[in-house]
C-alpha cells in the first residue's frame, strides 16, 4: 500500500477524500501541485478503510488518458465496425432506459 510520506513534500498540497470507485469508500489523499493538478493519490494511514488499490492507485492515468470517454457515444455501425457517433446525455440516457423496457 502506497502511504502518504511523513515529511511534507516540497511543491504538494495533500487533500483528504475518499474514493468512490468501488462500495468501500477507502480514505484517499491526493498530492496537489502549484497549479491545482493532482499529482499522486496515496492511502490515509489513520482512516478506519486504509487501502490503495490499483484501480484507485491509476486513477490519475485514466483521468488523463487521451482515450477517455468525455461524452456518451452511440454505435452507428454494426457491432464490432467501432464506429461510433457523440450524442448528449439525455439522447443516450433515453436510448438506454429504452432499451431495458424492452426487455
Ligand atoms: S481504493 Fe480500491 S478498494 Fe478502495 S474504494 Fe477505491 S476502488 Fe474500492
Amino acid at each position: 500500500m502506497r502511504e502518504a510520506p511523513v515529511e511534507p513534500v516540497e511543491g504538494l498540497k495533500f487533500v483528504k477524500t475518499f474514493c468512490g470507485m468501488c462500495v468501500a469508500l477507502c480514505g484517499i489523499q491526493i498530492g496537489v501541485d502549484g497549479n491545482n493538478r493532482s499529482r499522486v493519490v496515496f492511502s490515509i494511514r489513520e482512516h478506519p478503510q486504509r487501502s490503495l488499490c490499483g484501480r484507485s492507485a491509476s486513477s490519475l492515468w485514466l483521468w488523463r488518458n487521451a482515450l477517455r470517454l468525455k461524452k456518451p457515444m452511440v454505435r452507428v455501425g454494426e457491432k464490432g465496425e467501432a464506429k461510433f457517433r457523440e450524442v448528449d446525455w439525455d439522447t443516450a440516457l433515453n436510448s438506454i432506459a429504452s432499451k431495458r423496457l424492452k426487455r
